[in-house]
């Protein structure tokens, strides 16, 4: 099935990115259903739930890189004046932008390691699957977050990226703000009268 976008769930209603891909999991059957007759029932398949991921992989690229993907398509070169230029895009059979090049030769990697999946840093799906992450490691900051995202992804300004959804995660807000108040209770204690 090809899908651009159009009839998936909005994914600025969603704070989960688990319960987001579920959904699109469940549209995704239906969807089937309707148009080939699919008789899939019971809980989502793990095999539909990745299919449903990459289904929204490929929306996010549709949506910010038309013009990479339309080059890529027709085995023309990209502009050096996009993006991800340096990457050395190239398309999988399944229609992904994926990075290639920089590990291929190396030969303990996984697929998807050595070709990432190009995701922007500024689409909010991208956002969504970093706070993810963020949660799956215990609001981890940085290090785990990057490296986990990295098995399978390549995000643009990734740090710049988990820095913004660290900075806004309410949990990790208040947790910084606990452990400022020790600090404050160290200064020196002034008297107003
Ligand atoms: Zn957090």
């Amino acid at each position: 099935m090809e899908f651009t976008g159009s009839g998936l769930p909005d994914v600025h209603k969603y704070s989960s990115w688990k319960k987001f891909i579920r959904i699109t999991g469940w549209m995704l059957r239906f969807l089937d259903k309707c148009k080939t007759g699919g008789k899939r029932t019971g809980e989502l398949t793990v095999t539909e739930l990745e299919n449903a991921e990459m289904v929204w992989c490929k929306a996010v690229q549709n949506e910010i890189y038309p013009k990479e993907l339309k080059f890529l398509k027709s085995n023309k070169n990209i502009a050096k004046s996009s993006p991800i230029y340096m990457l050395s895009p190239k398309l999988d059979d399944k229609g992904l932008i994926r990075v290639s090049g920089r590990l291929s030769k190396s030969t303990h990697l996984s697929e998807n390691t050595k070709y990432p999946i190009i995701l922007p840093c500024t689409h909010e799906y991208t956002r969504l699957l970093i706070n993810h992450v963020h949660l799956k490691f215990g609001h981890n900051e940085m290090e785990t977050v990057a490296n986990e995202l990295r098995q399978k992804f390549w995000i643009p300004r990734i740090r710049v990226a988990i820095r913004s959804v660290w900075s806004s995660c309410q949990f990790c807000r208040n947790r910084r703000a606990k452990t400022l108040v020790p600090k404050m209770g160290e200064l020196p204690s002034v008297r107003i009268n």
